[in-house]
């Protein structure tokens, strides 16, 4: 079992680690422990135990509202288990995502077509129903109040997925940014991008970055992993790496479409190499990356482009 690990992030924000895959440092939920404990990130329900047992341990026993970035399994595939644990909860989400809780068959057997069936009861467990009135259904300027005159406000973030919404709190000035900026672990500032089908739109995604950036935020939460405090240069070198990945996989796929998704896992990981990052960043990187879904996410925006 691995440990249990929550940091203080300062203004009744804590980061919870989740312990995907029973692993430290894969999936980062957010917790105001506030008046109205609002929770962001679930988890899948495969893990979603270590989830529990962490918000024991600093006595968490009920909470407001969890609220999800998106509907992609590792961030909300246990938002139904979550809804019967907490029963006195509401489950936050854009509205494009709603009926995806309420109903996750269709999700489900989507998901299943890319992990195998035994593969997504290895990797995210089983998926439970949210009854439809215990949504809280959330948009652009939607504000979720934590009690004291404090509250998270949304805001619309199609690109990654076009469900996709963050969350930004003015005390503490963190932007809780799930998967629209892309994954960044601890110790090194390396945004990796994250593109997958069907509806990574990278014009979407930097426009996303730029508004993320205006609002000047005091730190980056990033769901895979932890908090970035230097934003601005994050976000600018994110949305360069962006574009690099993007016009590789046009000018690669236009030479010869055979084994794209191992050639680009080879360019991107020697380009880490000729940046001088260490191997077990690369490693790291690499180990959380399904490479597959990052150049079929490219390439099914190129094929989609007017
Ligand atoms: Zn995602």
């Amino acid at each position: 079992m691995p440990a249990v690990s929550v940091t203080d992030l300062g203004g009744d924000l804590y980061l919870v680690d989740a312990h995907l895959h029973d692993e430290a440092e894969r999936l980062a939920c957010y917790l105001f422990d506030t008046p109205n404990r609002v929770l962001i990130e679930c988890g899948p329900s495969r893990s979603i135990g270590h989830l529990y047992e962490a918000l024991a341990a600093i006595g968490v026993d009920d909470v407001a509202v969890l609220a999800v970035t998106h509907i992609h399994l590792d961030h909300a595939g246990g938002a139904g288990h979550f809804a019967q644990r907490f029963p006195g909860s509401r489950i936050g989400v854009h509205e494009q995502g709603a009926r995806h809780l309420i109903s996750p068959e269709r999700l489900w057997a989507s998901a299943e077509r890319i992990y195998t069936p035994q593969g997504m009861l290895d990797l995210w467990g089983t998926m439970e129903p949210v009854p439809a009135d215990r949504l809280l259904v959330l948009d652009e300027g939607g504000r979720i109040p934590l009690g004291n005159g404090r509250h998270v406000e949304v805001m619309y973030t199609p690109g990654h997925a076009r469900h996709h919404i963050v969350f930004y709190e003015a005390e503490t000035g963190a932007c809780m940014i799930g998967d629209s900026v892309g994954l960044a672990f601890p110790h090194g500032h390396l945004v990796h991008p994250n593109t997958p089908p069907p509806d990574f739109d990278p014009h979407l995604v930097a426009h996303q970055m730029r508004r993320i950036a205006a609002r000047s935020p005091a730190f980056l939460g990033f769901a895979h992993f932890g908090p970035d405090r230097t934003p601005a240069a994050t976000l600018e070198a994110a949305e360069r790496r962006m574009w690099a990945w993007v016009e590789w996989v046009e000018a690669a796929a236009a030479q010869d479409d055979a084994g794209l998704e191992t050639r680009m896992r080879e360019w991107v990981l020697a380009g880490y190499r000729a940046e001088g990052y260490p191997e077990e960043v690369i490693a790291r990187y690499d180990r959380n990356t399904y490479w597959p879904m990052q150049a079929a996410g490219i390439r099914r925006w190129l094929s989609g482009r007017s």
